[in-house]
């Protein structure tokens, strides 16, 4: 008889968590809790994989052999609570697409940065002209793409925490972790270790013909890695020290990339994408690139000529000498620090929508150093008021994003910036964080 998979969630990734189910000969239901959008509904008719919408039943997923949750799904739900004490395995699309999947995989997580550095790497190997998946959390679900024919023998994924949650034997030829500061600590009984233990299962399995690619400047990382040593060979990348051995380094205003003994310069001014946070970014991508023999040049070229994601600090167009600056996607404080660092002119700052616990104080310093005037857009502002009063002088509150541009090019001098970096998330005044950033250059592209 064969073997039940119960599906929860009807997104991208459930969707495809299904398919590939029934084409290794599950018997498949997919169950989700909302509505399910008419493209899901349609495909699952399609390949006549029976679901249900709008309700969990109890006694149709209790049954299951195996359970693929979606990341959105909390652990601490009844239903997941309910099929963990039956003992029934409840893991993640990531977990479930690798069971199936004889390739090479490489896996990017980090608090910030797993987009670009996911897509920056996808565009390296794609430029060398070798075959690869994109998936995770970005593009079509990793699952589907295991359950096509003729499958590329590499796949990069962009995973998160709670992908991460859902593994058991997920096993990266090559990990990259990024960064480790606070988020989403809603999800982890807000507790700053059990997020930090949640992203390193990333080398959990690895053993020492894999790679972990980390960076060295973050003390979250450093000093798990001291106390819980990952088998996997360590390749470490550094704005301000040169690692022991292997991994990526500046000297001398180039990054230096090294591994096996043959090195990669490049100058920083010729990377595509520029700001602190790019350039960990790019070491990440290339250090990846080298360990997969990409050719020197092709690393090079790809880390010069990569075209930035949208709404990640964009560039959207110049208005009476004021340059107007897109980075709708940074949702918390460390994203909007290396923002605001990359500013080099006198800056007005678009901040506030739904805050996740944020510490301003961090921002502090840049903030007096780099900030004219504070546009605040959030339903509440109270928090960026008091952490700022004392800070920047001119700080004033919109109610919709062309008021907030309205503002800003009113008080906005030639010469300077106008940045929108909200370090909250946007369900207050928005449908997500796409739309703010849509709204914002179609109010700059307006004036
Ligand atoms: P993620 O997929 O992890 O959310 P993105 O690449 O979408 O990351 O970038 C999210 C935000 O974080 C953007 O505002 C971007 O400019 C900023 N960012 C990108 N890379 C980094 C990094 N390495 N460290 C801190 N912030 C970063």
């Amino acid at each position: 008889m064969s073997q039940r998979l119960v599906v929860l969630g009807g997104g991208e990734s459930g969707v495809g968590a299904a398919i590939l189910g029934l084409k290794k000969g599950y018997e498949v239901f997919l169950s989700d809790a909302g509505a399910l959008s008419d493209k899901y509904r349609d495909v699952l008719l399609h390949h006549e994989i029976l679901f249900e919408e709008g309700k969990h039943t109890s006694h149709n997923i209790l049954n299951a052999d195996i359970v693929v949750k979606s990341p959105g799904i909390p652990d601490h739900v009844a239903l997941v609570v309910a099929l963990k004490e039956k003992g029934i395995p409840v893991i993640s699309e990531i977990e479930w697409g690798a069971r199936f999947y004889e390739g090479t995989l490489v896996a990017i997580t980090g608090s910030n940065g797993k987009t670009t550095t996911t897509l920056l790497t996808h565009h390296l190997i794609q430029k060398s002209g070798r075959e690869v998946i994109l998936g995770g959390n970005i593009g079509d679900s990793f699952a589907l793409q295991v359950a096509q024919e003729d499958v590329p023998d590499l796949a990069i994924l962009e995973v998160s925490s709670f992908q991460l949650d859902g593994i058991e034997t997920f096993k990266p030829h090559i990990a990259i972790l990024l960064n480790i500061t606070p988020d989403h600590l809603d999800r982890y009984d807000y507790k700053m270790e059990n997020y930090v233990h949640s992203k390193f299962r990333i080398t959990e399995n690895q053993n020492e013909s894999d790679y972990l690619i980390y960076n060295q400047d973050d003390p979250e990382i450093t000093s798990y890695l001291k106390q819980h040593p990952t088998q996997a060979q360590l390749l470490p990348f550094s704005l301000t020290e040169k690692p022991e051995g292997e991994g990526a380094w500046i000297e001398n205003k180039e990054i230096i990339i090294n591994n096996t003994n043959s090195e990669i310069t490049m100058s920083i001014q010729k990377l595509a994408l520029q700001g602190k946070h790019n350039i960990y970014n790019s070491m990440a991508a290339g250090v990846a690139g080298k360990i997969l023999e990409l050719r020197k040049e092709i690393i090079r070229e790809s880390l010069s000529d990569f075209q930035n994601v949208e709404h990640r600090l964009e560039y959207v167009t110049s208005v009476c000498g004021v340059r107007y600056i897109n980075d709708s996607k940074a949702t918390n404080i460390n994203s909007t620090w290396y923002a605001l660092e990359s500013m080099d002119a006198p800056t007005v700052w678009i901040v506030g929508g739904v805050d996740k616990g944020n510490d301003y104080s961090m921002l502090d310093e840049l903030v007096a150093d780099k900030v004219k005037a504070i546009v605040c857009l959030g339903e509440d502002n109270r928090k960026i008021h008091n952490a700022f009063a004392g800070i920047v002088d001119h700080i004033v509150d919109a109610s919709s994003m062309h008021e907030a541009v309205m503002m800003a090019y009113k008080i906005s001098e030639k010469g300077n910036s106008v940045l929108l970096s909200p370090a909250c998330a946007s369900f207050d005044l928005f449908e997500n964080y796409e739309e703010r950033g849509r709204l914002f250059k179609e109010a700059v592209r307006g004036l």
